[in-house]
């Protein structure tokens, strides 16, 4: 087993040799970068053997301590955390793998049994506790009276990473989390999984605004000059290295739960490429795999990397922006957690491999930086034919459009509602993936009998539109509240609520995370 000395350092370079802790606590480094480690750790010699008898959060907390040195957490803390982290999970086994179209070997593997009903929780239930274990720790010796530390989380969200957050955080000790929303633009039952949690901890804001307006003012409220260094700020979205390191875990459990012996495709709708840089991370560890592929929906800058070289914000003649679809959560322009394979890649296959591995790193961390730069002030960069070729070795790609996305939904359902089986309904996110494996075996990508797992992100309750759209009018389908609303989300709207409403100004939201945060007896 390699590396229990874990450290982590920045993909732009000016910071090298963090802790676990430091990464997890900081987010993004200070030069800007995300927070790599600094070696990828092999896999014990017996791990195919040994791990195959593992539950769910025996197998966390052997990937985990590949990750994570003992001297930061010990092995009976970790072992806590991991078992508090999926305990509040609906399915005992957590991220179970169903069949979806057995006679051609496509497998749902299900990461909605969390309390959000979105692949998220998996990640966030341990962000959560890993906060609040850092800062009880760091609280250990301060007195009564005495100042203590104290983290206020602060994102924006255009619906499922609030909620995720939110359960994630509620009741932590020592953390405040202030998710702001823009009114009326989420979907009525993630406004409300969001602002029916009363916990004296969560904090709800409502923007008058849209989600750019939303995250430029959490931007704007992180670099402002008092309120960061005095409130001690932190970011929960998808950078976090701990976000990513949790959801190793579900590939190689998937891996188990098929029949012995055979290296599966993975299928992942993507957007911000953390879901399927942990898929990534399993490969390189030694997790057997045919292929990785992307899927992502009509905003496809990871689609046209793969196909030509370019990571460009906007295709040539395409109107730019962010193109609403179907599968909201996959809505983005750039995708932020793909600068880690960058630097990957760049590190293994651009730079001199005779460098001593510091050398190696910075040289990296060079060229990521100047690419960066180009795509802020150019909308793009062509990335050197070597390492888009090393890409090409693991990842293949799908860009899935929003009459595909509803297409898919119907077909699936139709499909499963023969007397044998129950009609199986999927959110437009999981079937962005579907869709995806659906081609991948038709055009023969990949070899055959190659089991396929396609990643089910969220639960189709919480995506009621699209879901209505793609059946309603179907003579099987009997309506949303019979055949998809889980008891858990029945008169939830109706519950009580508790949200701030501010105009998008950050000095507005400012002075309403003071306020909130005095009323619960934090020093401000
Ligand atoms: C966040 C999210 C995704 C995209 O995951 P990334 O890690 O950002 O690629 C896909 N589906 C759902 C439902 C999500 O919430």
């Amino acid at each position: 087993m390699s590396t229990s000395s874990q450290r982590y350092s920045s993909t732009r370079g000016g910071s090298t040799a963090f802790t676990f802790e430091a990464a997890v606590l900081k987010g993004l480094a200070a030069d800007g970068g995300l927070f790599v480690p600094e070696t990828i750790p092999t896999l014990p010699e017996n791990w195919e053997s040994e791990w195959r008898k593992l539950s769910f959060q025996e197998l966390a907390f052997q990937v985990y301590r590949l990750f994570i040195a003992p001297s930061e957490i010990p092995d009976a803390d970790l072992q806590r955390l991991i078992n508090a982290s999926y305990s509040t999970f609906r399915h005992s086994k957590i991220a179970p793998v169903v069949p979806l179209i057995p006679e051609k070997n496509i497998n749902l593997l299900e990461l909605f049994h969390g309390p959000t009903f979105a692949f998220k929780d998996v990640a966030l239930q341990f962000v959560g506790n890993l906060f609040e274990y850092f800062l009880t720790r760091k609280n250990k010796d301060v007195k009564e009276g005495e100042k203590r530390h104290h983290l206020t989380v602060i994102g924006a969200t255009s619906g499922d990473t609030g909620s995720a957050a939110i359960y994630g955080l509620r009741g932590k000790k020592d953390v405040s989390v202030f998710i702001l929303h823009p009114k009326g633009r989420v979907s009525p039952i993630q406004e409300a999984q969001m602002t029916t949690v009363l916990d004296k901890n969560v904090h709800n804001i409502a923007v008058e605004g849209t989600f750019d307006d939303c995250q430029d003012i959490v931007k704007t409220l992180f670099s402002h000059p008092t309120l960061s260094v005095s409130h001690n700020l932190g970011a929960i979205n998808s950078i976090n290295w701990a976000r990513i390191l949790a959801q190793i875990v579900y590939y190689f459990s998937s891996y188990f739960a098929l029949p012995e012996g055979k290296a599966p495709a993975f299928v992942v709708p993507t957007g911000n490429f953390g879901d399927i840089l942990a898929g990534y991370f399993a490969h390189r560890m030694g997790l057997p795999t045919a292929n990785l592929t992307i899927a992502t929906n009509e905003n496809d800058i990871l689609h046209r990397f793969l196909e030509t070289g370019r990571y460009e914000k906007t295709a040539p003649g395409a109107t730019p922006g962010v193109k609403a679809t179907y599968s909201p959560a996959m809505d983005i322009l750039i995708s932020s957690n793909f600068e880690r394979l960058l630097w990957i890649l760049a590190h293994e296959t651009l730079v001199d491999q005779s460098l001593p591995l510091s050398k190696r790193h910075e040289e990296a961390s060079r060229l990521l930086a100047e690419w960066m730069a180009k795509l802020k002030t150019e909308n793009g960069v062509t990335i050197p034919g070597p390492l888009v070729a090393e890409a090409r070795k693991t990842f293949t790609s799908r860009r899935v459009s929003d009459p595909e996305i509803l297409e898919t939904i119907k077909e699936v359902f139709l499909a499963s509602t023969t007397p044998a089986q129950a009609p199986y309904i999927l959110d437009p996110h999981t079937a962005v993936g579907v869709k995806a494996s659906l081609l991948n075996v038709d055009e023969g990508v990949i070899p055959d009998g190659t089991p396929v797992i396609s990643l089910s992100t969220a639960h189709p309750a919480k995506f009621d539109f699209a879901v209505e759209k793609a059946l309603k009018g179907l003579e099987a389908y009997k309506g949303f509240d019979e055949m998809v609303r889980p008891t858990e989300f029945i008169g939830l709207e109706d519950k009580e609520k508790r949200v701030r409403f501010s105009k998008a100004d950050p000095e507005e939201v400012r002075e309403i995370v003071l306020d909130e945060l005095t009323k619960e007896g934090v020093p401000v």
